[in-house]
């Protein structure tokens, strides 16, 4: 199968030629017709397998179609206000970050979907920035997003779509705690209503408890 012939939605799918993706590698041959059947995924995929757009596509997808996104509102007093993403990737390092950012951003030209990026190591006023102009997708490393959990400048009620990225990652480097804060913000939604895709290269113990945690009646995919 190609590209076209899945059907994505329009503007995804114009978006997708234009990057010149014409066939889709394994990983997103399998994760992408799961996930737009609304099933919780755990993943084991390596880098390089074209597993960033594997949540993507299904994430801009539902986004686009569905209900229209909230508006940031006030939160945090002061007039600052509170931002409603749909969608909230988490992935263990700024550089990871901003790679998963350019690709999102660039499959979400015109689509109406609003991606923005926030992780640490960098000064907080340009995201609290971005934050406010509105989000749909949300990507973030886990220190910058508790400090913004705290700050009252994000609310995860509203994640419709979870992806973890190198989950096996960011437990290595120490990330656990706060990724266990990050989904327990995640109010527990009624079956079907939140859909998580956990990636990681690896599947030690750690990981297989994490996947019994926070995913659904999921589908274990290895590529
Ligand atoms: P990733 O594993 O997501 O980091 O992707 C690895 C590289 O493969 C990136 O440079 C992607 O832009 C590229 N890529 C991902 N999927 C496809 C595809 N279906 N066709 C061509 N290139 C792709």
């Amino acid at each position: 199968a190609t590209f076209a012939e899945i059907d994505l939605g329009a503007a995804l799918n114009d978006n997708i030629r234009r990057c010149r993706y014409v066939r889709p590698t394994p990983v997103q041959r399998h994760a992408i017709p799961i996930s737009l059947a609304g099933r919780d995924l755990m993943a084991c995929a390596q880098t390089g397998s074209g597993k960033t757009a594997a949540f993507c596509f299904p994430i801009i997808s539902g986004i686009m179609r569905g209900p229209p996104a909230g508006r940031p509102q006030r939160g945090g007093g002061m007039g600052m206000r509170t931002a409603y993403p749909s969608a909230l990737i988490l992935s263990p390092t700024r550089e990871l970050s901003m790679q998963i950012h350019e690709e999102a951003r660039k499959f979400s030209y015109q689509t109406g979907v609003r991606v923005v990026v926030a992780y640490g190591g960098a000064p907080i006023t340009q995201q609290l920035r971005d934050l406010e102009r509105g989000v749909d997708i949300l990507v973030a490393t886990p220190g910058r997003l508790v400090d913004l959990l705290e700050r009252a400048r994000v609310s995860l009620q509203s994640i419709r779509y979870l992806a973890l990225d190198e989950a096996d990652r960011m437990l290595d480097m120490g990330f656990e705690p706060q990724v266990r804060r990050i989904v327990q913000q995640m109010d527990m939604p009624p079956p079907g209503v939140r859909q998580t895709m956990l990636f990681s290269a690896t599947f030690p113990k750690e990981i297989q408890r994490m996947a019994s945690d926070f995913l659904e009646n999921y589908i274990f995919l290895a590529v």
